[in-house]
């Protein structure tokens, strides 16, 4: 089956007789054992829950490994697979990461004797003499958030298993829609499902699928031992948002597209980060590696952070938040937003522009959307005096 057919037709509910076509929620913490010693397949929902399973499952088929799990938030599934590291491994990562994923790997992972190393996967080259013997994950977004910049995965899985490490990829920014990393070669993919998967803004999720099965367990025994599994209600939710998936992405995605181009024609845009567009320096990787470029995409406008700031506070149908990948259309800016959690000494060395806007397109039409962020532009060019504030946001931030 094609993907739009996996996405609606998979067993909503294994096993129950009177075979509903939606998951049942099973609002239910405990299973009633038949025998004191002989377990069912369900005794304790922190161990298993019948919705989470069909959940669990769903994104397995859908992003092409043997076991899904899912998870309290993003940042809850990407802690299960740092937890899979002992004390004096490291990580590699790409060195534009979601600012939350920084914050977990050098403020909290390094209390536990496991280091976080950042560096430009996009030069594969000079990547590659990071790699240490204690490397152990290699950890990458693609396209980065909030750069869009395009990592080649496969090259990137390859560097990888010569060096006797695993590649893990965020996929919360394309989907298993747009991109498929297993595929790619990569051993573990996560996503924030607060995003695209959930489509809707009203679920906070993560999900972890491995292809490898002794992966799988280590990920299961941490899921379960840590409790930090997803509830029935939420994974219902993300159930329900999953079969939109690509309904939802390929508007989003064709308004992206015209959204980008209008602001790439915009002399008060100083540069779009998009790989849909093709003069993109990222878009024939993209289209090789993926079906798409998604919607998220970013900009800036005169090299001015009170400019970005303008733009986001004008715009009317672009909502001002943290997130992406909702049917809304979103706004935000990440240097003081989404990626201000970044460690100080990691966010000079990212050189996050402060003038950066990051918007995520939804699923509005595209003519009203671009003539928003018309409006929301600034009407005439700033002069360099008007950026004295850029200065003082970047301090402050
Ligand atoms: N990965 C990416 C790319 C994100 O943007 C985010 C959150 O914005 C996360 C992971 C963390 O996910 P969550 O907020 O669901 O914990």
């Amino acid at each position: 089956m094609k993907f739009a057919s996996r996405l609606v037709q998979f067993d909503a509910a294994p096993g129950d007789r009177l075979r509903p076509t939606s998951t049942p929620i099973y609002q239910t913490a405990t299973f009633e054992q038949e025998h004191a010693d002989r377990f069912g397949d369900y005794d304790y929902s922190r161990s298993g829950n019948p919705t989470r399973t069909v959940l669990e499952e769903q994104m397995a088929r859908l992003e092409g490994g043997t076991r899904g799990f899912a998870f309290a938030s993003g940042m809850a599934a990407i802690t299960a697979v740092a937890r899979t590291l002992r004390t004096g491994d490291e990580i590699l990562a790409d060195s534009d990461l979601y600012g939350g994923t920084c914050r977990l790997f050098t403020r909290i992972l390094e209390r536990s004797g496991i280091s976080a190393r950042y560096a430009d996967a996009g030069d594969l080259d000079s990547f590659a003499t990071k790699i240490t013997p204690r490397t152990r994950l290699i950890y990458v977004e693609s396209p980065t958030n909030p750069l869009l910049r395009v990592i080649d995965l496969r090259a990137l899985a390859t560097l990888a298993h010569a060096n006797n490490a695993l590649l893990v990829v965020d996929n919360s920014l394309m989907s298993p829609y747009l991109q498929l990393p297993l595929e790619l070669g990569a051993d573990i993919v996560l996503h924030s499902a607060t995003k695209f998967l959930c489509g809707h803004a009203d679920v906070t999720g993560g999900v972890v699928v491995v292809r490898d099965q002794k992966l799988a367990e280590d990920i299961y025994f941490l899921q379960n031992a840590e409790g930090n599994a997803l509830a029935p209600f939420d994974c219902f939710l993300l159930l329900r948002g999953l079969k939109t998936l690509k309904l939802r992405m390929d508007a989003q995605q064709r308004n992206a597209l015209a959204v980008a181009e209008f602001l790439a024609g915009d002399p008060r845009v100083e540069r779009v980060f998009y790989p849909g567009l093709r003069s993109d320096p990222g878009y024939a990787l993209q289209h090789r590696q993926a079906t798409g470029a998604g919607s998220v995409l970013s900009f800036t406008t005169t090299r001015s952070a009170q400019a970005a700031h303008a733009v986001a506070e004008q715009a009317r149908m672009f909502q001002i938040c943290v997130s992406f990948g909702s049917l809304h259309s979103s706004i935000s800016l990440p240097g003081c937003m989404s990626h201000a959690s970044v460690p100080p000494e990691i966010a000079i060395s990212r050189k996050l522009p402060p003038e950066l806007v990051r918007i995520s397109v939804g699923i509005e039409d595209a003519g009203d959307l671009i003539a928003d962020l018309d409006q929301a532009l600034p009407q005439s060019i700033l002069t360099p005096a008007d950026c004295g504030l850029a200065t003082q946001l970047a301090e402050e931030r």
